[in-house]
């Protein structure tokens, strides 16, 4: 929300239970900071609520929006006198029914929530794009009048964290991502591609959980540590700084943040940012860090800070991470191979079947979708020389 024309406001509510009234409370007191939910949505207008449903997984792993963070929406929007409402996801691995599932969407009361499909793509042309000009988005996505981000607080292999700004990749449609990582083939290009997507659907509001966030092998087989937060801003990059302050992450070495500010979608600069909490008028972000952060999370610092070379990190982080497989926890189900986007493949049974698959590093284009999706948490990217070649 920007302030004066200047500065974007951040709500933050500390929140240490996934209990659904609580969570209720929590996220009504962050929307009421921002101005209430009615600032940002009609009663009468369609609203797709977009979580993040990675694949199916149970809500203690904090892979997904939290259920619970969910319901708290749709109770906001029905009290709100909003009759359209839809909520989904397209995710790289399942579909949106299956992980809705996992979590126990199907049967629970949803406050007047319906299931979107999220598999019938539409293509949209965005001739403004800096850097994407045509998407494939689910077709909810193109019927609604308003988004409203749910995201979750998490590490990224590529990105180094996956927030507000990464969130909106799950409205392209789930066949059509891993091409997309083909088309936009680095860290920084990627998150400009993502800014396209906020520049084309604008979301009104973004909301992250980050009661119990993954760090470590994030996105997808981290490890769930409570941080205890709930987000709310309509500036997604100023959001995700306030992630950044929070695991002791300098913000300017996250792509996303980078590239989002300089695409016009929001800013990482400290200086327009406001961060209110309940009962307080502002707290600055480095009292944010002190108070509530925690400096031990797990998530990738590599990389020289605030000279030159920061601004190519993610390029040097691409060239000297990669992907390797713990042969021990390997099932050998192939998810992987399916998902990796390069034609011909990075990753192939090259030693047949009964063994796990093995990488061709002068293919890979280091997009870890295949780290992303494997069930087993097998695969985690690791430096250059902490791996045979
Ligand atoms: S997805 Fe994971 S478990 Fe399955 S083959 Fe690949 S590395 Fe092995
Ligand atoms: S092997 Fe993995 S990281 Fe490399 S291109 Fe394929 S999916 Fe991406």
């Amino acid at each position: 929300m920007k302030q004066e024309n200047t500065k974007s406001t951040v709500a933050m509510v500390i929140c240490d239970t996934y209990d659904e009234e609580t969570v209720y409370e929590a996220m009504g007191q962050g929307v009421d900071l921002l101005g209430g939910i009615q600032r940002f949505v009609d009663p009468a207008e369609k609203i797709l609520v977009k979580p993040n449903f990675l694949s199916p997984a149970a809500p203690e792993s904090a892979t997904t929006t939290h259920p619970a963070v969910m319901r708290g929406m749709f109770r906001l929007l029905q009290d709100a006198g909003c009759q359209n409402v839809l909520y989904g996801d397209s995710p790289g691995h399942g579909s949106c029914r299956s992980v809705a599932k996992g979590l126990g969407l199907e049967t629970e009361e949803l406050y007047g929530a319906v299931m979107a499909d999220m598999s019938q793509e539409v293509r949209v042309d965005f001739p403004e794009g800096m850097t994407a000009n045509e998407f494939y988005f689910a077709k909810e996505v193109t019927e609604a009048d308003a988004i409203i981000n749910l995201c979750k607080m998490k590490t990224h292999s590529l990105e180094r964290v996956t927030g507000a700004v990464k969130n909106v990749y799950g409205l392209i449609c789930g066949h059509r991502k891993a091409a997309g990582h083909v088309k936009y083939p680095n860290a920084t290009v990627f998150a400009r591609a993502l800014a396209d997507i906020h520049r084309c659907v604008k979301p009104r509001l973004h909301v992250m959980d980050g009661i119990v966030a993954m760090e470590g092998n994030g996105p997808g087989s981290g490890t769930p540590t409570p941080m205890n937060v709930l987000l709310f801003s309509d500036d997604p990059v100023a959001l995700d700084t306030v992630f950044c302050y929070l695991v002791d992450l300098d913000p300017e070495m996250v792509p996303t943040n980078t590239q989002g500010q300089a695409m016009g979608i929001g800013t990482y600069q400290k200086e327009k940012i406001r961060v209110i909490m309940p009962g307080q008028q502002e707290i600055s972000l480095e009292e944010v860090a002190r108070r509530y952060g925690n400096p031990d999370f797990d998530v990738d610092r590599a990389g020289v800070k605030k000279s030159w070379l920061s601004r190519y990190s993610d390029m040097m982080t691409a060239i000297t991470r990669r992907p390797v497989i713990d042969k021990e926890k390997c099932i050998k189900c192939g998810i992987c191979v399916s998902h990796c986007p390069v034609p011909g493949k990075a990753i192939d049974f090259k030693k047949g079947k009964d063994q796990p698959p093995v990488y061709d590093y002068k293919k890979c284009i280091r997009c870890y979708c295949c780290q992303e999706m494997c069930p087993q948490s097998a695969i985690r990217s690791r430096k250059r020389k902490e791996t045979k070649k």
